[in-house]
């Protein structure tokens, strides 16, 4: 239901995304998740409140760019196993969702006969597992979550880091997803108030539109992958 995403705060990375949770708590949750790349991939999510990931959390949760969910579960039960962020089998590849992948079950069908395991009940998991195949193929990692996301039908704001790439990558289509400028770092989120108080500085992402977030620096590029000329805008917001 909510997505947080930061590049280039350092090692304050997982206390963003921790507070980026917080501000999105009023769209509604039922579970919360992290994942930090840092070479590899380091995730932590929980069933229930945000309390209890703060909990959970350990010194493991470090690197230049994590990406972070509040899920409202339309498919599978409320669980830590079906809580966001979702993996590949390798565990090299994590993506967190909002929305349905509508036709999610002919995809895990799929990938299941090549020889994929799944550990949740949720629709989002095909996806790690779709870039994965594309980057055992030799992909780049943006070339593989774009070809990933070419396979869903249905509704989706997304965001993946893998531990192969210092890279924050994100879409959408029928599902809000803004970025956030900072000075030296970018955000990514569902809505504004994840990163409000970090910058109130805006890009809002159109369906179809691919963000591509490092430390410090964002661009957004077309399906296509040409580039585009975005307009930052400042939001006025009463928290
Ligand atoms: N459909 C996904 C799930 O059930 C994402 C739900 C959401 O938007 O939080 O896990």
């Amino acid at each position: 239901c909510g997505i947080i995403g930061c590049a280039g705060r350092g090692d304050e990375t997982l206390d963003v995304l921790l507070d980026g949770l917080e501000g999105l708590e009023y769209r509604g949750y039922d579970s919360a998740g992290v994942a930090l790349s840092n070479g590899s991939l380091s995730v932590c999510k929980r069933e229930g409140e945000i309390r209890r990931l703060q909990q959970a959390v350990t010194g493991d949760l470090v690197g230049p760019v994590g990406i972070g969910h509040t899920r409202w579960s339309t498919h599978g039960p409320p669980s830590d196993a079906n809580a966001h962020p979702h993996t590949d089998c390798a565990g090299d590849v994590a993506v967190v969702h909002n929305g349905i992948v509508e036709n999610y079950a002919d995809l895990r069908a799929e990938l299941a006969d090549r020889g994929h395991d799944f550990d949740s009940d949720t629709d989002t998991e095909v996806v790690p597992h779709l870039i994965e195949e594309e980057l055992a193929d030799g992909a780049t990692f943006e070339e593989a979550f774009r070809a990933a996301v070419a396979r869903l039908e249905g509704s989706y704001a997304l965001a993946a880091v893998s531990s192969g790439s210092e890279a924050i990558l994100a879409t959408r289509h029928d599902s809000p997803l803004v970025v956030g400028v900072g000075d030296d770092a970018a955000y990514i989120a569902s809505d504004v108030p994840a990163f409000l108080d970090y910058t109130d500085r805006v890009v809002y992402l159109e369906d179809g539109e691919f963000a591509r977030l490092e430390s410090g620096s964002w661009t957004v590029s077309d399906a296509d992958g040409r580039l585009l000329d975005k307009s930052v805008s400042r939001v006025e917001w009463d928290a």
